[in-house]
C-alpha cells in the first residue's frame, strides 16, 4: 500500500537541492521514520497528473542499490516523493563534513553505483541521468544507494534549472549534444568518484598538476562546487584567447576561494582539456584505483568502459571490505561532529 500524505509527520530537515527540499518524517501508520521529498513543478494539473503517473514506475524498482520508493501524491504547487530514509545522508554531506572519503570506502561506492545503474537499464531500460555525490546516499546499516534517476520525462521537463544543478558532472559528449546513454552515468561516476577520494571536485584550470595542490593551506573541501549560475560571473574570452595565462594562474579553481570558473568555462573545459584524473600530490592512491577511474572517463564513450567491464576491474573485485566495515564507518561519520 502506498504511503500518503496525511500519514506523514514532519521531524526535521534534511536538505535542499536546485529543485527540491527533502524532509525526515515519521509515518504513523507504519510507525517508522522516512524522508519525504517535495519538488516545485511549474506546470499545468493535466502535466502534473502525467508526473505522477509517470512516477509510479518507481514502484516497481527494487533493488539493494536503489533508494526505496513508498509513494508520491500532490501537495498544492509541489510533487511530493516518500523515500527510504538514508540516515548517513548523501556522500556529498559527509565528504564536505568530514573531508576526503576513504579510497576503499570509494572502492564500494563505485561498486554500489555500478550495480543500481546495470539494475536501472537491464530490468527497467532507465537511464540515471543525474549521478553525483549528492545522489548517492549511505545508511549505518553499511548501504550505500542510489536515488534521483530519471523515471518522468515530464518531470525532468518541468524542473526549473535542471541544467545548473546537472551540468558539471556533464560527459563531454552530453554537452556536445550527444543523446544519454548509460556511458555518461560511468563519466559522471568518475568525476564523482575523484570528488570523494580527494574532497574537493576535480576540475581547476590546474586540475592533476603539482601546483594545484598547495594552494593557501586552507582546507579545500568544504567549498562549493555547484555555485548556482546567478553567483558565477560568465567570462567571455576570444577563442583561443590567453590559454597559457591562465594555465600559470593557479588557484583558478571552481572551488577556489573567489576565483570562479563560470558555467561555459567549465563545460568547455570538460571537452576540450584532457579529463582529471585520480591523483594527488598529498597521497597515493592504489594503481587499481586510478586505473579503475581513468577507464570511466575516456573522453570517448565507445573507449569507456561499460558498468559490467567496471564491476570485473580489479578495484572492485578484489576489494576486502565488507559491509561491517562499511557500517562502521557510516557510524563514524554520524559521530564525528
Ligand atoms: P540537486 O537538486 O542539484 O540535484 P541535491 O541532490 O542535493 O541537489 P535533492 O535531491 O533535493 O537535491 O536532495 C537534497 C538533500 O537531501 C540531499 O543532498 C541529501 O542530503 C538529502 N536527501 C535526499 N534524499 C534523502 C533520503 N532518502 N534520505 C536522507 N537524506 C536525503
Ligand atoms: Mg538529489
Amino acid at each position: 500500500d502506498l504511503v500518503k500524505d496525511e500519514d506523514l509527520s514532519i521531524l526535521s530537515d534534511l536538505g535542499a537541492g536546485n529543485g527540491g527540499t527533502v524532509t525526515k518524517v515519521y509515518n504513523k501508520k507504519r510507525n517508522c521514520v522516512m524522508a519525504r521529498k517535495l519538488i516545485l513543478v511549474d506546470a499545468k494539473p493535466s502535466v502534473r497528473k502525467q508526473i505522477l503517473r509517470e512516477l509510479q514506475i518507481m514502484n516497481d524498482c527494487n533493488s539493494p542499490y536503489i533508494v526505496g520508493y513508498y509513494g508520491c501524491f500532490p501537495v498544492d504547487v509541489h510533487v511530493g516523493i516518500v523515500l527510504e530514509l538514508m540516515d548517513a545522508g548523501s556522500l556529498n554531506d559527509i565528504y564536505r563534513h568530514t573531508g576526503p572519503i576513504p579510497i576503499e570506502v570509494v572502492g564500494k561506492v563505485a561498486e554500489a553505483v555500478l550495480h543500481g545503474l546495470m539494475y536501472l537499464y537491464d530490468v527497467h531500460r532507465i537511464i540515471h541521468r543525474d549521478i553525483k555525490p549528492s545522489n548517492i546516499l549511505a545508511n549505518t546499516k553499511g548501504e550505500i544507494k542510489i536515488c534521483d534517476f530519471g523515471v518522468s520525462g515530464e518531470l525532468i521537463n518541468s524542473i526549473a534549472n535542471t541544467f545548473v544543478g546537472t551540468s558539471t558532472y556533464m560527459s563531454p559528449e552530453r554537452i556536445q549534444g550527444a543523446p544519454y546513454t548509460i556511458k555518461s552515468d560511468v563519466w559522471s561516476l568518475g568525476i564523482s568518484l575523484i570528488e570523494l577520494a580527494l574532497g574537493r571536485f576535480p576540475f581547476t584550470d590546474s586540475q592533476g598538476n603539482e601546483e594545484e595542490e598547495e594552494s593557501e593551506g586552507e582546507e579545500e573541501y568544504d567549498e562549493d562546487p555547484t555555485l548556482p549560475l546567478s553567483t558565477q560571473r560568465p567570462k567571455i574570452s576570444a577563442p583561443g584567447e590567453s590559454k597559457k595565462e591562465k594555465r600559470k594562474s593557479k588557484g583558478v579553481s571552481l572551488a577556489g576561494g573567489g576565483h570562479t570558473m563560470s558555467i561555459l568555462d567549465l563545460l568547455q573545459h570538460i571537452v576540450n582539456e584532457p579529463a582529471p584524473r585520480l591523483v594527488s600530490k598529498k597521497k597515493t592512491f592504489p594503481s587499481e584505483a586510478t586505473t579503475f577511474v581513468e577507464d570511466c572517463l575516456y573522453k570517448d564513450p565507445n573507449q569507456r568502459k561499460s558498468p559490467q567491464e567496471l564491476l570485473a576491474s580489479d578495484w572492485i573485485s578484489k576489494s576486502k571490505v565488507t559491509q561491517d566495515d562499511l557500517k562502521t564507518w557510516a557510524l563514524s561519520t554520524i559521530t564525528k561532529d
